[in-house]
């Protein structure tokens, strides 16, 4: 699961592009959500800062499927560069203008999740 840098709180200092289990679940902002997901399906989440280390992620972990959430122009640009894998996207929210603070319905990320276990 790739996620938008900009979903965590733009105030936290906490390097969870590095690890999102760096997260301390104030639940501020959606990373928290997003780390108890990763714990109950054992998946594994990544934050990414931007496209070339998405694509990074993408060849160093070899899924077997992928579920990106971003802005529709990031979306639409990503998917298409993604070759042999099967990308289900889903769009953030972004109530404080592009890339500051952007939001994701955490029921979407888990419905993505159970379309592709088959659950
Ligand atoms: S939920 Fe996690 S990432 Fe978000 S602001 Fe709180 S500690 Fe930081």
């Amino acid at each position: 699961i790739l996620i938008p840098h900009c979903i965590q709180n733009h105030n936290c200092k906490l390097k969870v592009t590095n690890d999102i289990d760096n997260c301390r679940k104030c639940g501020i902002c959606k990373i928290s959500d997003l780390q108890q997901l990763k714990e109950k399906y054992n998946t594994k989440i990544f934050v990414a800062t931007g496209g070339t280390l998405a694509r990074k992620i993408i060849v160093d972990n070899k899924p077997k499927a992928v579920i990106a959430v971003a802005c529709e122009r990031d979306l639409t640009s990503g998917v298409r560069e993604v070759n042999k894998i099967p990308v289900l996207g889903i769009f953030n929210s972004r109530p404080n203008g592009p890339c500051i603070d952007t939001n994701i319905k955490i029921n979407e990320v888990e419905d993505a999740i159970n379309f592709f276990t088959c659950k």
